[in-house]
């Protein structure tokens, strides 16, 4: 294998110092531990190809695992364009499901691997109806199949359910033992139905390597470098088909992020990321604090909402500087009702479009699916383009199955010498597409849209055709068979069964979960109600920390432009509801409050404003003025996250203190210092002394029992 000096160049220009140490750590553990935009994917993706450029590793024998089928989609791009085609970059599913597939006939007897199924809803409501529950509705079985899940992902059984869900705090929409039952019940019709669920295509794949030496070692001898992005938000069951891949091996490299674990609610857990030092005490260990993706306005903005946090990865979190040059400040809108935010975000869009930006460089995001079809309406009106994410498989459109057919048939009757662009398009023609754009918009321009698509494939696919052939890569390159129309007509049936989407040229509607990872010039975040995020049923602090992060990983997708916006009603005249906690300068009476809004938030803490110490609140930012907002530390209508275990110890304790000393107990402390420490339980003197009420003196006096307690001491034994 050539290792072609301008190709590695081109590799390591463009990363700073200790993104060049992530790519060039030698072969073995490898942790990266950054915020958003700091490169981590870029990192992973350049570590990848210059090892394969030195000769070190085969592309082949990488298995990089990203979060979704379109983030492995973007890494094989970004590799085949620094010369490095064929590696294999998978969700951990599509790469359990096609190892499974591969070895079904082997391990199932000749037998073909069941069907997956997509939802559990069907199964559920069954199970449910055998268990002697009359009636799930379907938000009954939604929770039921989220439970299920969970077990499932977390290694539960039907019979351990009960004691595990009480550990980790989950709070089942029915007595645990009945959901229990009806997992357990759950699984039996699902096999006598002969299907499989997602997580069983995980455990599948794991049984297949741990009982099966001769699967094992084929796998272990195809996969031996292995690379995981977004590693925060694996599961227990991913982490042991990861642990099942490598054996014995362990070259592997992590990056993630714990401020963006959003699916912990599903038994994901950013613990595997953060004890991966402790696991590899030999890893390298790399932290990036520079973002390379938005301005410094935005950055600020995200900066503040996390530093509010209180979840594991306040532990680890390093504050973001932000590298670009400086841009507008976050727009922040207030809207009377629901369409006339979703009017004014298309108009919006009509206009950026008009003033030339690219639809596909903007985004509008929600929190739940539900707030797409308001979008999707508004956008049409507008005459916008658009893209909804995930809704459909770009495949399966019939106006993409008719080119791929015609595609395969100009094969034969197109010559090799034409270049492939100009090719694909000619094929296009036979089904009736034109390089001009529609004056319409709706469907009709979706259409023209997907094949456009197409042809900016067959471009990409000429470019990274020809850095392979530069960087020399030893057969990795696409270019060495057929014609160009024929090796792209594959192209097209590979990216198929990959479901390897190609980017359209529309404005993304996205959920804030299936934005992850990705950026767009301009982001809309809208629908910031309260109660929407954080979605009502967040009652945990654990489950409202996690809204708070997913309203990061929002933020932070916005390279320039970002847009906040709530509407005070869901239709014209209704209800009137709040904006979203964790942005308070959303709030209309906010600038009232606090003259310097935004800008004081978070993050601040500690400065003296009029002799006053400046104070925020930990739930949503606020800066407090009022006295018992200041002694609990939060506003009084934020919601509390006391521990009341810990509560009714300390209370206890001070019973018998001030029983002692013969003085009433709020001598001790007062009820709202005890309430400050079951809620921020401070671990050291140093926070202690910042609990209102623990003066010098009382820190003498009381601090040791009180530090004792919040470790979980019994008041009898102080
Ligand atoms: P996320 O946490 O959202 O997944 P990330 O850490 O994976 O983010 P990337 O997507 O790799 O970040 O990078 C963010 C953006 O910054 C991308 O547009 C990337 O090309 C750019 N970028 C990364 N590193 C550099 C650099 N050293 N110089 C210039 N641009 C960079
Ligand atoms: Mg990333």
């Amino acid at each position: 294998m050539a290792s072609d000096s301008a190709a590695l160049e081109r590799v390591l220009a463009g990363l700073d110092a200790e993104q060049q140490r992530v790519v060039t750590a030698p072969a073995g553990p490898v942790c990266v531990l950054a915020g958003a935009g700091t490169g981590k994917t870029r990192a992973i993706t350049h570590r990848i190809a210059y090892r394969s450029l030195r000769g070190q590793i085969r592309p082949e024998h990488v298995l990089a695992v990203t979060f979704t089928a379109r983030a492995a989609g973007e890494l094989r791009d970004r590799l085949a364009k620094l010369g490095v085609p064929g590696v294999q970059a998978r969700t951990f599913h599509a790469a359990a499901a096609r190892q499974l597939r591969y070895f079904a006939p082997r391990l199932l007897d000749g037998r073909p691997l069941p069907e997956v199924v997509e939802t559990k809803a069907r199964f559920v409501t069954q199970a449910a109806a055998k268990v002697g529950l009359r009636s799930a509705d379907r938000d009954l079985a939604r929770d039921l199949a989220s439970e299920i899940e969970w077990a499932k992902a977390t290694l539960v059984q039907p019979e351990g359910y009960a004691e595990a869900a009480a550990r980790a705090g989950r709070e089942p929409p029915l007595e645990a033992e009945t959901v229990a039952a009806v997992y357990a019940e759950y699984e039996r019709v699902k096999s006598a139905a002969g299907v499989m669920d997602f997580e069983d295509l995980l455990r599948g794949a794991i049984w297949a390597i741990e009982e099966h030496p001769d699967v094992a070692a084929q796998i272990r001898a195809q996969y031996r470098h292995f690379v995981v992005d977004e590693y925060q938000d694996v599961n227990p069951v991913q982490q042991r088909l990861l642990e099942a891949w490598l054996g014995q091996r362990r070259d592997i490299t992590v990056v993630g992020d714990a401020s963006q674990t959003i699916y912990s609610f599903t038994g994901a857990s950013s613990r595997y990321l953060l004890e991966f030092p402790r696991r590899y005490p030999d890893a390298v260990v790399v932290r990036l604090t520079r973002d390379y993706r938005s301005t410094p306005e935005v950055v600020e903005l995200a900066n503040t909402v996390i530093s509010a946090s209180r979840g594991p990865e306040a532990r680890v979190r390093l504050a973001l500087t932000g590298q670009r040059p400086s841009g507008p400040p976050p727009i922040v809108r207030t809207f009377p009702d629901e369409p006339a935010e979703a009017a004014a975000v298309a108009a919006q869009c009509a206009t950026l479009v008009a003033q030339g930006r690219p639809p596909s460089q903007i985004a509008v995001l929600f929190r739940t699916n539900a707030q797409s079809a308001i979008y999707e309406e508004a956008l049409a009106d507008a005459g916008v383009p658009y893209v909804v994410r995930g809704a459909e498989r770009f495949f399966d459109r019939p106006e993409v199955r008719r080119a791929m057919t015609a595609i395969r048939a100009a094969v034969a009757s197109t010559d090799p010498a034409v270049p492939l662009p100009e090719a694909v398009i000619g094929a296009l023609r036979a089904v009736g597409w034109h390089p001009d754009q529609p004056a319409s918009g709706g469907a009709a321009r979706e259409s023209w849209e997907a094949l456009a698509a197409l042809v900016r494939l067959a471009d990409d696919f000429v470019a990274a055709s020809e850095a392979a052939e530069s960087a020399g890569v030893a057969g990795a390159s696409p270019g060495s068979w057929g014609t160009p129309l024929e090796r792209f007509h594959a192209e097209l049936l590979r990216r198929a069964a990959a479901q390897h989407v190609p980017t359209l040229e529309g404005v993304t509607l996205a959920s804030l979960h299936a934005a992850k990872g990705l950026e767009w010039d301009v982001v809309f975040l809208v629908g910031l109600v309260d109660g929407t995020i954080p979605v009502s049923y967040a009652r945990t602090l654990a489950n409202v920390e996690e809204e708070r992060r997913l309203l990061y990983v929002g933020i932070t997708r916005a390279r320039e432009v970002l847009w906040l916006s709530w509407a005070a009603a869901r239709s014209p005249g209704g209800r009137q509801r709040r904006p979203c906690r964790f942005l308070p300068m959303l709030d209309p009476s906010f600038t009232r409050r606090t003259p310097a809004a935004v800008g004081e938030t978070g993050g601040k803490r500690g400065r003296s404003v009029r002799g006053l110490r400046m104070m925020s609140c930990r739930v949503c930012g606020t800066t407090l003025t009022d006295g018992v907002a200041r002694k609990l530390g939060r506003c009084v209508d934020c919601p509390s996250d006391i521990d009341e275990e810990l509560y009714d110890r300390l209370r206890r304790w001070r019973a018998r203190v001030a029983g002692e000393q013969r003085v009433p107990a709020y001598v001790v402390f007062t009820d709202a210092t005890l309430t400050a420490l079951a809620e921020r339980r401070p671990e050291r003197t140093e926070e202690l002394v910042a609990i209102p009420g623990i003066g010098p003196r009382k820190l003498e006096q009381y601090g040791d029992a009180v530090l004792a307690l919040i470790q979980g001491a019994d008041p009898d034994d102080l």
